[in-house]
Formats: C-alpha cells, structure tokens, sequence
C-alpha cells in the first residue's frame, strides 16, 4: 500500500491510499479536489472510492466536485451527512481499494459518526479528527467517557500500527501535553522533531500508536506525572479516568 499526503485547505490531510497491484486508488478525506488528482493523475491510478472520516466540511467539502470530475466512485461513510454517500457502513464493516481491505471502526465523540479505516495487513489506521498526532479531536457530538471508549480501540492496536491523522498540529498539541508531563523526556525529543520537521515544511504524518502512548495526554489519563499535575491544580478533582480525561480535554480547549 502507498499513502501519500496531500495537504488540504490550511492544516488539514487528505490521503491518496493506492492498491500497488492494481493501481487502483482511494481518498481519505476530501477538501480540495485540485492537489488530489493531481496526485491521482502524477500516480496514473484509478480513483474508485472516497472513505470519509466524519461529515465535516473540511473533511467531505470536495465530496461532489470529485465525483463530477469521477464519475461512480464509492462513497463511504456512517452517517447521512457525508455528501455523496452511496456505501454506508458501521463498526466491522469492510471496505475495499483495489485488494487492499480495511475494517471500520466506530470512533465517535467529535461526531457521533466519526469512523477510522483500519488496515490490518498493513499495519495502518486513518484517525481523522478522533486521534491526532499528541492530542485528540474536540468533544462536539458526545462526552469525555464516549471519546475514551473511542481512544481505546485505537490504542487496542498493534503498537507499530501507522496513524495517518486529520490535521498537522503536532507542535501545539505536544506544548500543550508538555504542560502536564514536563518530565516526560520522549514527549521533549517528540516535540523538538515535530517543530524542526513542521519548521522545514515536513509532515508529522503518520505517527505510531507505540509513539501516541508515549506522548499523547489522551492516550495517558493513567499517567502518574499528568495525574499529579493536575491533582496540584485542581484538588477537588476525582482521581479517576474519565474525570481525569475531561479536565485534560477542558483545558486543552483553552489552551
Ligand atoms: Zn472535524
């Protein structure tokens, strides 16, 4: 499987998956059509599908203009909201590039039909704006306990599984988990990487679940150095994981 990143209005991702044996291709995420078949036409593959992460528009804003252009892709997705939608499928489900196959994984709390594309034999999963490279997607559609669930059966994969995610704000979102782990020496080097590699405009994409459970603040709401820092700032706090896990996310939202 080639993965190529096509960066998308301001700091989104957009990715080209294609299928080596039968060239033909599939887009994660549509904003902009223009960069995406460029890609597609510079690859000479055959777009037959779109697989949507969520509805929103930075995700599936594109959705029509690339089917006008492509006439009979697939269009996945969970909810009525993906334009275009013509495939719908729910937790479990397959979905097919060329012979490439991923499971869907139902991921909901920044919408309540965000999914993930997880691809088993290649060791990949497409997050989009559930889980981001240190960070997590806001909580718009469901509750701090939903979007755990959600992070669990990311983190439940292989740890040397690729994380293809939603948006490039690595930088922020690791000064911001600094601020709650300021010991955590892999988070330090994850983030000096991330702004030489943003500085010398490179991509973050793809992280590493291995990676996320080291430096993600909403992989580690049983982190000892997060919890004491909080416990520091806010001793009325219940010690447990959902509560622990809301109060990163609210202060995440101010930070
Ligand atoms: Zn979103």
């Amino acid at each position: 499987m080639k993965v190529i990143a096509i960066p998308q209005l301001s700091d989104n991702y957009a990715y080209l998956i294609i299928d080596p044996a039968t060239r033909e291709a599939g887009i994660v995420d549509c904003a902009e059509v223009a960069p995406i078949l460029e890609a597609v036409d510079r690859e000479g593959a055959t777009l037959t599908a779109i697989l949507p992460t969520h509805h929103h528009f930075d995700h599936v804003g594109g959705n029509e203009e690339l089917l006008a252009a492509r006439p009979g892709l697939t269009v996945y997705g969970f909810d009525d909201r993906v334009p275009g939608l013509t495939d719908r499928v729910g937790h479990g489900d397959r979905v097919r590039v060329g012979s490439l196959e991923a499971e869907v994984l139902s991921i909901p709390a920044h919408t309540t039909g965000h999914i993930a594309y997880y691809f088993e034999r290649e060791h990949a999963v497409f997050t989009g704006d559930t889980l981001f490279a240190g960070g997590c997607g806001r909580l718009f559609e469901g509750d701090a306990a939903m979007m755990i669930a959600s992070l669990r059966k990311l983190r439940d994969l292989p740890d040397d599984t690729k994380v293809y995610f939603g948006h490039e704000y690595t930088v922020k979102n690791l000064d911001f988990a600094l601020t709650l782990e300021p010991q955590n020496r892999v988070l330090r080097d994850k983030r000096a990487w991330a702004a030489t590699t943003t500085g010398d405009g490179g991509y973050t994409t793809p992280t590493t679940i291995a990676s996320e459970k080291d430096t993600n603040p909403f992989f580690r709401w049983q982190s000892p150095e997060l919890r004491a820092t909080l416990a520091a700032k806010f001793p009325d706090l219940p010690m447990e994981d959902v509560a622990v896990f809301a109060k990163t996310r609210q202060l995440k939202d101010n930070f």
